[in-house]
């Protein structure tokens, strides 16, 4: 009973606190700056809404960007790919610092981005990089746990190192825009010179969330040798050739899904769903969630029920391919259930300013407005679609699966 409890905390509380350290963080950073920025004093009103003036801006510093209103909250980004500024209704009708200061820092994407057309791809690739390399990580750190096997330990340091490196670049980015920003602000007469002090704060709080992740991942790989010696449980599993095994029935139950999920997003890289409204693409992208969500956890059911039952470099490689599919949604919902609670106690904070914001000023909405995700949505760059092909690295689980049954 005791060992149980033992072997939980020491090998998987190793692995799965390591894959979690740079979102434990950064959920801390965002607790701290949330907090802080709850006890600054509000500011004053400025002449503009933070969406009427980024149009007006865009004209002098980006003429090519176009500024755009999102339905969603939590959408105020730059998209290179299609050169557009989205804002949240609630930041286009702000008019404190606050909102100013985001439109000001996605302004300055748009002008870093705007300097060199390879720029507008490598930037978007290296944040897809980062989530992709860290995803890869967790899935190499607990196959190789798994199996004790050093060489698939070596994969998963190496996704880590690649991590980091594409998070550096992010990080440069970031700090580029808001430095960026920083100089648009300054040179805007109509803000007043003590909510420079405001929006300097508000860009360093944004800025610590990206430093916060990205610190995680750092200390993952310096603390790399004694987390491997820890975490590995297995020391080589014997082959055997016994398929009796409920996993194997279930394996047959879920081709079908498998194969059909796999169809799926072949014809999506090929030729995406065309989306013709916001409402739409929400339900799309809920849709493809739920897809990764169920081709997920059925291939962690799968691999838990197998993995002492075969060996050997390509099953353990595909295993890790496999898992690399489930770890993505898989630690989305660990996320949500970790951001619940803090969620919920910020929000009060939050939802008095919002309140404020909404009874001064009736929602403005600019004439026809093109979301700029639709655009990506319906006609993506190479680099979206091929980080849809990482959704098929099941893939090669399944074929070895199959090989194994009919030889
Ligand atoms: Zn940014």
């Amino acid at each position: 009973m005791f060992d149980w409890i033992y072997e939980l905390a020491t090998h998987w509380g190793v692995v799965f606190g390591a894959v979690a350290l740079p979102f434990l963080i950064s959920a801390a950073a965002l607790t701290l700056t949330q907090y802080r920025q709850h006890r600054r004093e509000r500011g004053a009103l400025l002449p503009a809404s933070a969406g009427d003036w980024l149009s007006k801006q865009v004209k002098r510093y980006a003429p090519s960007v176009e500024v755009q209103l999102h339905s969603q909250e939590g959408l105020d980004a730059y998209f290179p790919g299609v050169d557009a500024i989205g804002l949240s209704q609630r930041t286009w009708n702000g008019r404190h610092i606050e909102q100013w200061t985001i439109a000001a820092h996605e302004l300055g994407h748009a002008v870093n981005i705007g300097r060199s057309p390879e720029m507008a791809s490598l930037l978007p690739i290296a944040r897809l990089a980062t989530d992709a390399a860290w995803r890869g990580f967790a899935a190499a750190f607990l196959v190789g746990a798994l199996f004790g096997s050093s060489w698939v330990l070596g994969i998963a340091w190496t996704f880590a190192l690649c991590a980091v490196l594409a998070g550096a670049v992010v990080l440069a980015d970031e700090a580029s825009a808001s430095i960026k920003a920083m100089e648009i602000l300054r040179e805007e007469r109509a803000v007043p010179a003590d909510e420079l002090g405001r929006a300097f704060a508000d860009m360093r709080d944004a800025f610590s969330l990206y430093a916060a992740i990205w610190v995680g991942q750092v200390l993952v790989l310096i603390w790399w040798p004694v987390l491997q010696s820890t975490a590995v449980i297995g020391t080589g599993v014997e082959m055997t050739q016994d398929w009796s095994i409920p996993a194997l029935w279930l394996f047959f139950v879920l081709m079908p899904f498998f194969l059909l999920r796999a169809a799926h997003v072949v014809t999506q890289i090929w030729s995406p769903e065309p989306v013709g409204s916001e409402f739409r693409l929400f339900t799309v992208m809920q849709r493809e969630a739920q897809w990764e969500f169920f081709t997920g956890f059925f291939i962690l059911v799968i691999v838990a029920g197998l993995y002492d039952h075969a060996s050997g470099p390509v099953f353990v490689l595909s295993v890790t391919l496999a898992a690399m599919t489930a770890i993505g949604p898989l630690s989305a919902v660990g996320r949500a259930l970790v951001l619940f609670p803090i969620l919920l106690t910020l929000r009060k904070y939050t939802q008095r300013e919002q309140a404020d914001d909404e009874a001064l000023f009736p929602e403005t909405r600019p004439e026809g407005a093109a979301p700029a995700l639709m655009a990506l949505y319906n006609n993506p760059p190479w680099y979206l679609r091929l980080s849809w092909v990482t959704n098929l690295a099941y893939l090669p689980l399944v074929i070895v699966l199959v090989a194994q049954i009919a030889f």
